[in-house]
């Protein structure tokens, strides 16, 4: 029997609807550009290059609903509205047309981000890691299996803060669908059940301040909230 000098982290996870069985994550995997208004509002190239990812710790994950407070080091500190799959199948350098099978079910997420950070590592050519990868920088909804609403290639996403409507799109506005995201996904690494992929965010993303709630909704999914609570 493994002995441990300090007890192992809880195991990361994410509420089913419908069951109190959990989704235990292992990894968090995220397309960092994926609409093409938000790559041209993010001074990028709106046109279909290659998908580019990087990761949160599945300890980032926060359930919709909660306060999490204002995070250290930033003064600009974004909402990205984005849709969640969670895989529910071993695959490694699958096809496109044979990735939907992979999917186990969705959830509505927030790509939370340190904005400032992330335009200092940009222009300096260096990692993204504070800027995305922070603490309680995932947050996400009660996961739906694709098996009760199907693919979801199509359907609004919105986020609004404090009420005011600040992103719309549709799913059907990505860059690059789940199914594509998937297959590419998987040349890269062996995707196993416990791997989530946050697909990227359409245009509007902005800045909150403690004491706003942002709730966002994408057709089918739960509806998502957070609320930013004084910083630490
Ligand atoms: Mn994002």
């Amino acid at each position: 029997m493994s002995q441990y000098i300090f007890p192992p982290a809880e195991q990361a996870s994410v509420a089913v609807r419908g069951t109190s069985a959990r989704y235990a994550v292992s990894r968090i995997f995220c397309v960092g550009r994926n609409y093409a208004a938000h790559a041209l509002e993010m001074g990028g190239n709106p046109d279909r290059e290659p998908p580019f990812y990087f990761s949160k710790p599945a300890s980032a994950l926060v359930p919709s609903g909660s306060t999490v407070p204002y995070p250290p080091s930033t003064k600009n500190y974004h909402f990205e509205m984005e849709l969640v799959v969670a895989i529910g199948a071993p695959v490694f350098k699958v096809a496109a047309a044979d990735a939907q099978a992979a999917v186990w079910g969705y959830a509505a997420g927030l790509d939370m981000t340190r904005r400032d950070l992330q335009a200092e590592a940009k222009s300096m050519g260096r990692p993204w890691d504070t800027a995305k990868g922070f603490e309680q920088s995932a947050l996400i909804t009660e996961l739906v299996p694709v098996s009760e609403i199907g693919p979801l290639n199509q359907g609004a996403i919105t986020l609004a803060v404090n009420g005011v409507e600040k992103q719309r799109g549709d799913l059907s506005d990505q860059i690059w669908n789940v199914a594509e995201v998937i297959s590419n996904l998987s040349h890269y690494y062996h995707l196993e059940p416990g791997d989530l992929i946050y697909t990227g965010t359409p245009e509007g993303v902005g800045a909150v301040k403690p004491g706003d709630v942002i709730t966002g909704a994408i057709e089918g999914l739960a509806t998502l909230s957070l609320t930013i609570g004084q910083p630490e």
